[in-house]
């Protein structure tokens, strides 16, 4: 039977020539079991004579790729047994080393076969590679490609898959097997007119050049294609959702805009910064009309969130509605409740705190008022979304914090009202491209200016051997009357341990360096009454150091503490460094925050301990962040499921993003249904990633 007539991207690949269902079940393994996906099987790079380094031209302590022909290679017992290739190209010969998976090696490759080796060059009597990476290119006798020029694809592989015969070699072949066969069937996924509009290759040529290409910009091109159709099919998603809150229900139009709001602002100690000033706008631009805002305020912190939401509560409440505000944790909602009742009681409206530890009576009593419209302001956790929180007409809804919460508890707050209006806010700068990706079916306002006379907060790297230093420095501020916070690492597999630790040093402080100062303790633990005590001493004045864990990690707002000193800087995450430094630099004074590691840590650790000391630009911050741990761990993607994307890439491929983007809100701007012949492909294509990979039609 004549193979290329027989398989199709549907086929099991098991009926390929070559495989059996031994070798089918490894593949299967790797998420590999029909011929398409094997397509989809993207090598992990590529060399050519322009990538690889003529082996006499390495230079010691440079990264490098060689390919060589294997002359000798052999287990060597000597006073430490390693497997020793010595590898041979027309310039020279270089030795390749290997002290652990000697075995695996050692059947990986024999005399006579091609293989490109990558790693650093180091010099030990004479120049080697040490636990290179190799690919396989080719067997013993075969022709030789590197020579005519031609890109190789060197694909991913692991032991389990390479002693199945898929080293890198081994997927080159099946591949091209597998093109040959079932590329000229591979249906295209994107209508014509879209390959038009952004220049894009074909599927069919663009999977050939992923695995195949002709040259480097044909590589490119198949890339730019194959990462714009992943964007483009999440952009229609999200534009698809956005269409649907725009036109299929009535929002609340809250048509008055004047006197409350004029009078709040008159009475600020301050001016609203520009950018303040035009989140405003946007916001009074949604609020009026009768769509559904779900607007996003981007601000890094100390950039005046807070005020914004405030006056945004106003609106509602000025045209007879309630309002919620809803922060992640009860430190914060207790921070927003002190900092906002005072602002609404000047003004003859009711707010109140919803929070844990409240008795039955209590409780019943307050879902009372708040079912009763008496107050107007409700400051809570999660706990404002339980069931029998209900309002009398909820017209706005806040979110501090938002990426913080789930999907669901976001939507069932929004349930509480009748298409209720919705503030989401953010102090964890997003990226532009990540914001396009993650709501690109929300609008997002930036505030991207922080109040005037800020000055910049001076961060410091040092060790625990300089705390001696640090105690003496901390004196002397707590002289010149302003105050410290010391934060300890709150982890969740050591939740103990470590507030034991906070407690521990807290009372070794006060009882030692700090003797004379006047210091306060706060947890997580605490009931809240003593959380607000703690709180309420140290925003006053009364109390010089607050130690604490990460609870005070957003939200607290003193701008008399001017020293922020994080122990153990290197077991939080970049971004939660970055917020715990927030907190200080928020008055006129100069303000320091000192980052204190102790023994060894990791790259990672230092990576992100550096990045807080480099820079104070939140977007900065964020991006390396990004860097560092990926979209999935930073914004929580994971409450979606994975985003799909395989090959593109939301740090660098922005641009392909925003083509991506232009394209879908055109389509669903002029069909909605996705009805249109043109866009039959498209729309199968659509419902079929996602009903079937992220079951996510319909629940929206
Ligand atoms: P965020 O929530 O964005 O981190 P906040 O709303 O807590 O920031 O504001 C930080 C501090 O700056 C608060 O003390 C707030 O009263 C003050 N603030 C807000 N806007 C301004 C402004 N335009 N000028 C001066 N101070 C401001
Ligand atoms: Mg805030």
């Amino acid at each position: 039977m004549n193979e290329k007539n027989t398989i199709s991207p549907d086929t099991p690949v098991q009926y390929l020539k070559g495989i059996g269902p031994k070798r089918a079940a490894v593949l299967q393994s790797v998420g590999i079991s029909t011929v398409e996906d094997l397509l989809y099987y993207f090598p992990r790079r590529y060399i050519d004579r322009s990538t690889i380094t003529p082996i006499a031209r390495i230079r010691p302590d440079t990264e490098v790729t060689i390919v060589g022909k294997i002359l000798v290679c052999q287990i060597v017992q000597g006073r430490r047994k390693r497997f020793v290739a010595q590898v041979g190209d027309s310039s020279g010969i270089v030795q390749c080393v290997w002290f652990q998976g000697i075995r695996y090696i050692s059947r990986a490759f024999k005399n006579g076969d091609t293989v490109a080796f990558s790693g650093k060059a180091t010099v030990y009597r004479s120049i080697q590679l040490v636990h290179p990476d190799f690919d396989k290119i080719y067997e013993e006798n075969e022709p030789d490609g590197i020579n005519t020029g031609r890109i190789i694809p060197l694909y991913p592989s692991s032991e389990k898959l390479s002693a199945m015969g898929f080293d890198s070699r081994g997927f080159r072949r099946v591949i091209k097997s597998a093109l040959s066969g079932a590329g000229d069937s591979v249906k295209e996924t994107l209508p014509d007119f879209i390959l038009e509009e952004n220049k894009l290759t074909g599927l069919q040529n663009a999977l050939r050049h992923m695995h195949f290409p002709d040259n480097w910009q044909s590589l490119e091109r198949a890339r730019t294609r194959l990462k714009f159709e992943e964007l483009f099919y999440l952009q229609l998603f999200l534009a698809l959702e956005r269409d649907k809150r725009e036109f299929s229900h009535t929002g609340i139009s809250f048509s008055k805009t004047g006197n409350l709001t004029k009078k709040f602002i008159g009475n600020l100690h301050f001016e609203l910064t520009n950018a303040q000033k035009r989140v405003l706008r946007e916001i009074y631009d949604d609020m009026k009309s009768d769509r559904v805002m779900n607007r996003l305020i981007q601000g890094d912190v100390g950039s005046g969130k807070t005020i914004i939401s405030v006056i945004s509560m106003l609106i509602a409440v000025e045209n007879g509605y309630q309002a919620a505000l809803m922060a992640p944790t009860e430190i914060l909602a207790e921070q927003h409740y002190i900092t906002i009742h005072k602002w609404f009681d000047a003004l003859g409206i009711k707010t109140m705190l919803l929070r844990g530890g409240h008795t039955a009576s209590q409780r019943k009593e307050i879902y009372k008022t708040i079912a009763s419209g008496e107050v107007k302001i409700v400051v809570g956790t999660h706990a404002l979304v339980q069931d029998q929180v209900e309002f009398k007409n909820l017209g706005l809804v806040v979110i501090d914090e938002q990426h913080r919460f789930g999907v669901m508890q976001r939507a069932k707050l929004m349930g509480k009202g009748s298409n209720p209006d919705v503030l989401l806010m953010t102090a964890t700068p997003i990226p532009r491209t990540m914001a396009l990706t993650l709501y690109g079916d929300l609008d997002v306002s930036v505030i991207d200016e922080l109040p005037s006379g800020r000055q910049p907060v001076i961060t410091v790297w040092r060790r625990a051997s300089d705390k001696p230093k640090i105690y003496s420095f901390i004196k002397d501020i707590v002289k010149k009357g302003q105050q410290i916070y010391i934060v300890y690492p709150l982890l969740e597999e050591s939740e103990k341990i470590d507030l034991a630790a906070a407690t521990e040093e807290y009372e070794r402080l006060s009882q030692t360096v700090f003797k004379d100062l006047r210091l306060g303790l706060m947890h997580g633990k605490m009931k809240p009454e003593e959380k607000e005590e703690v709180m309420n001493k140290f925003k006053s004045g009364d109390t010089d150091i607050l130690v604490s864990t990460t609870v005070i990690e957003v939200g607290v707002d003193v701008p008399n503490a001017t020293v922020m000193l994080i122990e153990h800087a290197e077991r939080f995450g970049l971004t939660q460094l970055h917020q715990l430094r927030g907190r200080v630099g928020r008055g006129k004074e100069k303000s320091y925050c000192i980052l204190i590691t102790g023994g060894r840590i990791s790259n990672e650790g230092v990576a992100r301990v550096q990045a807080l000391v480099n820079t104070n630009d939140g977007f900065k911050i964020a991006e390396e962040d990004l860097k560092l741990r990926g979209p999935g761990e930073l914004y929580g993607i994971r409450q979606h499921g994975d985003l799909g994307l395989k090959i593109a890439d939301l740090v660098t491929d922005g641009d392909i993003l925003d083509k991506a983007r232009k394209s879908a809100v055109k389509i669903v701007k002029e069909h909605p249904d996705l009805s249109a012949d043109n866009l039959k492909v498209l729309k199968n294509r659509y419902f079929k990633i996602y009903k079937e990979r992220f079951g996510l039609i319909n629940v929206g």
